[in-house]
Order: structure tokens, then sequence, then C-alpha cells
């Protein structure tokens, strides 16, 4: 155990490098034939002119976009570092803490974590939580203190009561709603989307 810890748990835990994964993601998209344009959404009626089925999968953005005044931001602001060597991944359960400690080796480069600060929106880089950040992170494991900075990453949890997968009728366009996953969204990204993807269809053979 690391200094000043009593107890523990060693696991092998699938852990997710984010870019790499959602290239992959986009890559299977393009293969099974869909094309992507990026552009901002002003309102849902702009979509639901366009299409007989419309699926909502807008993160934070669906407080505006839906609107959903129940769908609040949780900030976490994390640290890249080079990986000094670093073969196992560490989390320390810290409760409801907006301090969280933990970090994730991806290879050559580690992620360290982090915060949880509910309500908080700004998405640029404090360096004063990355250096405390750092420090809680080096506690436990020292190879970490000096290793070289290489990124910082802030994205909001897009947290409600309930994950929100149902479908609604608007204007006459069948509309499935797919948000407020929180802290889980990758976790549960496979489950919900095979639950959209089945309202979708069901949507469409009946359209
Ligand atoms: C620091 C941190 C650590 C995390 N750790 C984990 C973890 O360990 N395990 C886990 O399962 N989950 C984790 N999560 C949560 C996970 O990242 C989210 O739950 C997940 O990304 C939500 O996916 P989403 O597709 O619903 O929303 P997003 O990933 O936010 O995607 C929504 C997309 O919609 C776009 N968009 C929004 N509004 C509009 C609009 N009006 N017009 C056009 N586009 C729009 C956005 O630009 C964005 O690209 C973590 C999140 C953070 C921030």
């Amino acid at each position: 155990m690391p200094p000043g810890f009593s107890t523990g748990w060693r696991y092998t835990a699938p852990i997710v490098d984010m870019p790499i994964y959602l290239g992959y993601l986009q890559q299977r998209l393009l293969s099974a034939g869909a094309t992507i344009e990026i552009r901002e959404v002003g309102s849902l009626a702009d979509v639901v002119a366009l299409a007989p089925v419309v699926v909502v999968c807008a993160g934070m953005g669906a407080r505006d976009l839906v609107p959903d005044p129940g769908l609040n931001p949780i900030r976490g602001q994390l640290v890249v570092v080079e990986n000094p060597g670093i073969t196992e991944f560490f989390s320390e359960d810290t409760g409801l803490s907006p301090d969280l400690l933990h970090f994730y080796p991806h290879g050559d480069t580690l992620v360290l974590g982090g915060t949880a600060e509910p309500g908080v929106w700004d998405r640029t880089a404090d360096p004063s939580i990355a250096a405390s950040i750092i420090d809680r992170c080096a506690e436990v494991e020292p190879r970490i203190r000096g290793a070289q900075v290489i990124g910082h990453r802030v994205g909001l949890l897009p947290t409600r009561s309930a994950v929100r997968v149902e479908e609604q009728q608007l204007d006459g366009t069948r509309v499935i709603y797919n948000y407020g996953h929180g802290g889980a969204g990758v976790m549960l990204s496979w489950g919900c989307a095979a639950e959209a993807t089945a309202l979708t269809l069901r949507s469409w053979q009946t359209n």
C-alpha cells in the first residue's frame, strides 16, 4: 500500500485512452457509410424540420438545446504527463470531495486527476488546481513528481437525477434523447446506445 493507506484492492480494469477511442469510433461510423458534419445546432426546431427521426446526444449542450434545466455540470480537471514507467492505475475513493486522486497509465502518457466541482462551467485549466493534482498524485507515487507535463484537460460531466434515454414527439418528428450520463458516460455508452438504437429503429419503421 502507498504510505498513509490501510486498505485497498488491486484488480484489472479496462482503461480508455479517449482521443484514441473516439478516433476509433469515428472510423467505425465512417466505415459504416455515415457522413459527419460539424456545426452548432441552435435549436431543436432547426433539425426537427429536416429529418423524420432526430437523436439528441448533446451532453451538457442538452441543457439549452432541449431545454433541460435539470442537467447540471460537474467540472473535472486532469493533467497529462509523460509516463515515468507506471503500469498500474490508482484511484482513491474520495467520496463527494471536490479533490479527487487518481492516475491512469496510457502507454507513454499518464493521466492525473482530478476534481469534481459541482455547478462550475469554466473549461479553462486552472494552474493552481493542476499543481495540487500533481502534488496529490506524487504523494502516492513519487515518480510522478518532476514528470514532464504534456497537457491539461477540463471537461464538464453532464449530470442529471437520472440518465435520459427516451422518445418524444416534436412537431411530427420523433426525437430520441440520450444524455445525462454524468461521470459514467463511457461505462454506460454501449448499453444506452443499444437502447437509443432500438428506439430509433422502431421510430424509423413506424414512420
Ligand atoms: C474529467 C472527466 C473524467 C471522466 N471519467 C469517466 C470515467 O472514468 N468513466 C466514464 O464512464 N465516464 C467518465 N467521464 C464522463 C464521460 O466523459 C461523459 O459522461 C461522456 O463524455 C458523456 O458523453 P456524451 O456523448 O453524452 O456527451 P459529450 O461527450 O459531452 O458529447 C456531446 C457532444 O455534443 C456536442 N454538442 C453539444 N451541444 C451542441 C449543439 N447545440 N450543437 C452541436 N453540437 C453540440 C458537444 O460539442 C460534444 O461534442 C469523465 C468525464 C470527465 C470530464
